[in-house]
């Protein structure tokens, strides 16, 4: 299904969807179906793939926990080197610094639902890079791995995930115990898959070593750093 694209097909596709995404926004009458069409004779494609492919662009903008256009539900079959194109695009059309949290996350994904997932070694310290906020280069593997060991239950409170995203996998967030900014590792001995009440408690509460006393002391994997 992942055939691909070239750079002009996948800009035209997200240069129409940011365009029928505005006209939503400012409640102007649109035909989704005439954009395709249009395309479709551009690109001597099916008007079905480039539906198909504005709901990989949905799929993108949930990944970067932004909107979608109602009426193209995120399908999240896209390869991850094409969320990542996309991504790329879209931050290009919108004239923005490219975080790469799609890409990460698409990663993440893919390496979540292979059938064999070794347990990673991890990066002891994490390759800083520099951008207008400085971010951390994590491994996907790790967070991954995380996150299929809790098995959809915060490792915190025990409580099932709030809600299945939309590549159908229950949501939980990734905890640094010692984060990365102070020197914290990227790897399986010190994170945690939380509950987003959990994750933000570990970050906020008043309470919070407590918190992270109780998560060491009954997570054996869990080594203090
Ligand atoms: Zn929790
Ligand atoms: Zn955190």
């Amino acid at each position: 299904m992942d055939d691909k694209w070239t750079y002009d097909e996948l800009k035209a596709a997200v240069l129409a969807y940011v365009e029928m995404r505005e006209l939503e926004a400012s409640g102007q009458p649109f035909t989704k179906k005439q954009y395709y069409r249009d395309l479709a004779g551009k690109f001597g494609r099916t008007e079905k793939s480039f539906e198909y492919r504005m709901q990989n662009i949905s799929y993108v903008y949930s990944l970067m926990g932004r909107a979608w256009n109602s009426g193209l539900k995120p399908a999240k079959n896209v390869g991850a080197n094409t969320a990542k194109e996309i991504e790329r695009i879209i931050c290009e059309v919108e004239g923005r610094e490219n975080q790469q949290v799609a890409t990460f996350e698409a990663q993440v994904s893919k390496h979540r639902s292979q059938k064999s997932l070794g347990k990673p070694l991890g990066t002891k310290q994490p390759k800083q890079y520099q951008s207008s906020v400085s971010s951390y280069q994590r491994d996907p593997v790790v967070k991954a791995w995380v996150l299929r060991n809790a098995n959809g239950q915060c490792e915190s409170c025990g409580n099932a995930a709030p809600f299945i995203n939309w590549a159908g996998e229950p949501f939980l967030e990734v905890h640094h115990l010692r984060q990365l900014a102070d020197g914290g590792s990227d790897r399986v001995t010190n994170t945690v898959a939380l509950c987003p009440n959990c994750h933000r408690a570990l970050h906020y509460a008043q309470d919070k070593p407590v918190l992270l006393d109780a998560l060491y002391a009954k997570t054996p994997r869990l080594i203090r750093e």
